[in-house]
């Protein structure tokens, strides 16, 4: 079947890639925005974690991308340093074929590593505020081209005191960019933002948000001492024997306290909340993607807008304040025509919030006895087998590139008097080899250079190019892993 995307004026390069990520149909969302976007309409848009809000702005922005411009055409604030490479790496994939150039800035990272990056081509620039608005002050980072701008997660970046320095971020803009807000709530200071900023903006709301998916089973259990929570969680936890589980709590201090508990048994199990270092957070996120390990605890602040697939299991360890959080929490499992279970304990006092929850879905939980002592011995030994066990790590999603892609360094570089005309020379004179959109970035170091050669001829470079001679010397090539997206500073036609 035809990718439905083809409906939109989009580039070749942009469409071969959603093909790659396997993006044939446009989300709800994505739908919604993507064509006023590519009219240059400001939006502002309310939908759920993992409605493909990312997309819904990525695609737009890197079609418009012009590969030639040297500075930022488009900026994408985002409130985390975890969301903004989540984000990035989503820009870069979908702007993979036309070899777009997305540097993240964020807090706690060398300022002068930044400023080089910076000085090099950029395309896209992603950040948190705080570094982004540091970086507009000493003139570090060029705003004056920037067409499209994106405040993702506004709602999570105005909670977290971000507003001013986003203003004053939007100060430093030229002329008259497409403004798009993203935010999963909507309310009178975000609105406030959006009129000083836009220009009669479409608003988007997905109004799913009620809803849970009919392929979520939704159970629950009463609990009515405080004291007899924790046991009756393990024993679940137990029986239930997730795949990928996440479990919700309260506090941080219930994260904590629940991670040290599963630890204690052997469990693999990661945590995430706001006191954890962003640094450890976003290993925790990636190692949880790879399946590191099946169960993830945290608090909703800390998963927002964080992605991740093939969710078997939604715990609620403790029911969340709000009903619509609730809904957004289940709907991390039961995707994709995938089925999931959501298992909430429930307090005797929470009695109202859970009818609450109730109408708000209209669906009813099914309330369960908690399990017999005698099956949960029974399951006791499943349960540690699995959830000790390692599991083969499983690939990046943006590693579907890897087949047309191929990365390799090559002996030599700046001390040998390598150039980058010599290297492309020396590539584009193998048969079946185009020097113009066979090759991609060329980054050459002290003693070795990085080389990426498209559309999958990657093989036959690295069994012709030995055959051949850079700066008078026959020179090796081979596959390296680096990602060459973070390690890239020159291109050949610079
Ligand atoms: P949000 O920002 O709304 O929370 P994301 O942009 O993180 O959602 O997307 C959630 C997941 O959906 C990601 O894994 C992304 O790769 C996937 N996705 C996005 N758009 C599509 C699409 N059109 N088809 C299939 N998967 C998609
Ligand atoms: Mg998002």
């Amino acid at each position: 079947m035809e990718n439905q995307f083809r409906q939109y004026p989009l580039e070749e390069d942009i469409l071969g890639a959603l093909d790659a990520l396997g993006y044939t149909q446009p989300t709800e969302i994505q739908a919604a925005v993507i064509p006023s976007i590519l009219n240059g309409r400001d939006i502002i848009a309310k939908s759920k974690t993992g409605s493909g809000k990312t997309a819904a702005f990525a695609i737009p922005i890197c079609n418009f991308a012009d590969w030639e411009q040297n500075t930022a055409q488009a900026l994408v604030l985002e409130p985390t340093r975890e969301l903004a490479f989540q984000v990035k790496d989503e820009l870069y994939a979908i702007g993979r074929f036309k070899r777009l150039k997305v540097p993240v800035l964020y807090g706690g990272f060398p300022m002068e590593k930044q400023i080089l990056t910076l000085k090099q081509k950029t395309h896209i620039v992603v950040g948190t505020p705080g570094r982004v608005l540091d970086h507009c002050k000493r003139g570090t980072l060029d705003l004056s081209k920037v067409r499209y701008v994106v405040i993702d997660e506004a709602d999570l970046m105005l909670d977290m005191g971000f507003i001013e320095d986003v203003k004053n971020i939007l100060m430093h803009l030229e002329g008259k960019p497409v403004f798009m807000l993203f935010s999963a709530t909507m309310g009178e200071r975000l609105e406030a933002l959006a009129a000083q900023f836009m220009h009669e903006p479409l608003e988007v709301k997905i109004e799913n948000d009620t809803e849970t998916a009919d392929t979520i089973e939704q159970v629950g259990y009463f609990v009515d001492e405080d004291e007899k929570k924790l046991p009756l969680f393990l024993d679940i936890l137990t029986m239930e024997n997730p795949d990928n589980a996440m479990v919700f709590c309260g506090t941080r201090e219930m994260v904590e306290v629940l991670y040290y508990r599963l630890r204690k048994e052997g469990i693999a199990c990661g945590m995430l909340h706001g006191m954890i270092d962003q640094k450890v957070r976003t290993r925790t996120i990636e190692d949880f993607r790879a399946q590191g390990f099946r169960i993830l605890i945290a608090t909703d602040v800390a998963a927002r807008g964080v992605d991740f697939q093939n969710i078997t299991h939604v715990f609620n360890y403790d029911l969340p304040t709000n009903k619509e959080v609730y809904v957004h929490r289940i709907g991390r499992t039961g995707r994709a025509g995938e089925t999931g279970r959501a298992v909430s304990l429930i307090r005797e006092d929470e009695q109202k919030m859970l009818n609450s929850i109730e109408s708000f879905t209209g669906v009813g939980l099914a309330i369960l006895k908690p399990p017999a002592a005698e099956d949960v011995e029974n399951a006791r030994s499943a349960f540690l087998k699995r959830q000790r066990q390692k599991r083969p790590r499983k690939k990046k999603k943006q590693d579907v590139f890897g087949g047309q892609i191929m990365n390799l360094t090559i002996g030599g570089g700046k001390k040998s008097k390598l150039r980058s005309g010599d290297v492309v020379g020396a590539i584009s004179s193998i048969d079946g080899v185009d020097g113009k959109t066979d090759i991609g970035a060329i980054d050459i170091r002290e003693s070795i250079t990085y080389v990426e050669i498209l559309n999958g001829k990657g093989a036959l470079v690295l069994e012709e190019l030995p055959k051949r001679t850079m700066k008078g010397k026959y020179r090796k090539g081979s596959q390296t892993r680096e990602r060459i997206g973070t390690i890239i500073k020159v291109r050949h036609s610079n």
